[in-house]
């Protein structure tokens, strides 16, 4: 750590260790007490006021401490603001000044300035209980656990994790960070309190508004929050571990049709769905020739397949699938995966606001691509448009090279799919993503859980060090992640 980013840590302690207090308060607190709501108040509004600090010096990654100081620091040097700083000197930015400055940013551009408005309120609070005293009105007092709440999960939450998006949800959603930074047994508390589901369902309609997200009814919690672009409930977290999402016919609404893919093949390649959008059941047919989903509103076809008549049950007549296009779907998600993340280590792509979540949105795109149209070449470049459309990154490098790179990694590593292909393949995109530094870090937790190398595995080794990735640090966790999210992983699987 250099100087600037230790300064960084320690705000970003500071916010974590008030986040804590605030969650505590929150847990235990009784708040129709108002000396509860006061201490809470008070607790909260410092939480929001250290980790705007955080947001704004981390700078989006281009970490700036100057950016929160007065202007008196305008020609200091790092060294000499560090000196300041171990004196306990350093004078920062009101915290109006630097409020105003997150409004322009758009990655923290709030819903209609909610958020900012529920800022403002907690500043007057705390303005107000520090130079006067604060009159609390009846439904201040009446909302004040779900207002805590709020800004913890609305506020707090993308101020300590660079805003809201969609893949950060993905990446990282809130509960997991509450989970890392406070502990599962505090989550667990504030989740089964009413006031969460508000502020769940809050955070899902601000996405759907800012059009980043389509929401469906979950099937599993019944609440309208299941976001279809991750495949995840916000609300029950349940993800679409054996599901992949397909096309409804009968709505027409992409990624709506839910069902189980495993264990499809002892069927005849054929199962039943459910639209989480129409709420209609489903057949859903996986072509034995082209390996295409089918999806038919009525049981006939369902009961066709199991008698397990045809080669084809494509509409039009399809092609064998080529080589290329066996792949098991795991390999669409991790290839294409390692290659964008040489790509970005060879400045071949430049990675524009220092998004760390490339390569997996790539791989989650094209998977999900691939599992649809069963094309590895249009898998590939669909994500890669995707990630320019977003503005993610820029290329430096022809698409077309990208793609023939993702050929030749296939032509080298895949022979027939097995577990220790594919954990060889996860262990290569892990070293590449997060460099041989966390890579030394990751073969320690290894060493310590089993002593063998990952490629080397048995069956129970894996089960023991997949049941422990909650202990894990967060890039750790994160590579546990994808498997996590495309079902590599059930140990029952591994063959
Ligand atoms: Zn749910
Ligand atoms: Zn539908
Ligand atoms: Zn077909």
């Amino acid at each position: 750590m250099n100087k600037e980013e230790e300064m960084l840590d320690a705000i970003f302690q500071n916010a974590i260790r008030f986040l804590n207090i605030s969650i505590d308060e929150i847990i235990h607190s009784d708040f129709s007490e108002m000396n509860s709501v006061v201490k809470t108040s008070v607790f909260i509004q410092m939480t929001v006021e250290l980790s705007l600090k955080y947001a704004i010096a981390y700078n989006m990654g281009n970490i700036s401490i100057k950016k929160i100081l007065t202007e008196k620091y305008k020609n200091h040097t790092v060294d000499e603001i560090y000196e300041e700083y171990l004196k306990n000197a350093l004078k920062v930015d009101s915290f109006e000044r630097l409020k105003n400055h997150i409004k322009n940013i758009p990655l923290f551009k709030f819903n209609k300035n909610e958020e900012i408005e529920k800022m403002e309120q907690f500043q007057k609070i705390r303005n107000r209980l520090l130079h006067f005293s604060y009159h609390f009105t009846s439904h201040e007092i009446s909302n004040a656990k779900e207002n805590f709440i709020y800004i913890v999960f609305k506020i707090v939450f993308p101020l300590l994790y660079e805003g809201y998006s969609v893949e950060s949800l993905d990446y990282l959603a809130p509960s997991d960070f509450i989970k890392v930074y406070v502990g599962t047994k505090k989550f667990e508390k504030i989740r089964s309190m009413d006031e969460y589901k508000k502020v769940m369902l809050n955070i899902a309609d601000t996405l759907k508004h800012k059009g980043e997200i389509t929401i469906g009814r979950c099937i599993y919690c019944n609440e309208t929050s299941w976001i279809k672009e991750i495949g995840k409930c916000i609300l029950c977290e349940y993800d679409d571990r054996d599901d992949v999402l397909l096309r409804c016919p009968a709505c027409r609404e992409n990624k709506s049709v839910i069902y189980e893919s495993i264990n499809m093949e002892y069927n005849n390649n054929a199962t039943t769905g459910i639209c989480i959008s129409c709420n209609r059941k489903m057949s859903v047919i996986k072509c034995k020739k082209c390996g295409r989903y089918n999806v038919y509103e009525d049981d006939i076809a369902f009961l066709c397949a199991i008698e397990g008549l045809d080669e084809s049950v494509c509409d039009m007549d399809c092609d064998p699938i080529s080589k290329k296009n066996k792949l098991p779907s795991q390999y669409a998600f991790v290839i294409p995966a390692i290659v964008i993340s040489d790509c970005i280590h060879n400045n071949e792509i430049s990675v524009l606001n220092k998004n760390k979540n490339i390569p997996k949105i790539l791989g989650k795109k094209s998977e999900h691509s691939y599992i649809l149209n069963n094309d590895v070449d249009d898998a590939v470049l669909e994500g890669i448009s995707y990630l320019v459309n977003q503005e993610y990154v820029s290329l430096n490098i022809k698409k077309e090279e990208i793609l023939e790179r993702v050929h030749r990694l296939i032509e080298e590593e895949y022979t027939n799919g097995s577990f220790s292909e594919m954990t060889g393949l996860y262990e290569r995109l892990f070293f590449s993503v997060h460099s041989e530094e966390t890579g030394k870090k990751f073969y320690e937790v290894l060493d310590h859980l089993v002593q063998r190398q990952f490629k080397e595995l048995t069956q129970e080794e894996y089960e023991i060090l997949y049941e422990c990735r909650d202990n894990l640090d967060i890039d750790t966790k994160i590579f546990f992640g994808m498997y996590k999210h495309h079902e590599l992983v059930r140990p029952s699987e591994i063959k």
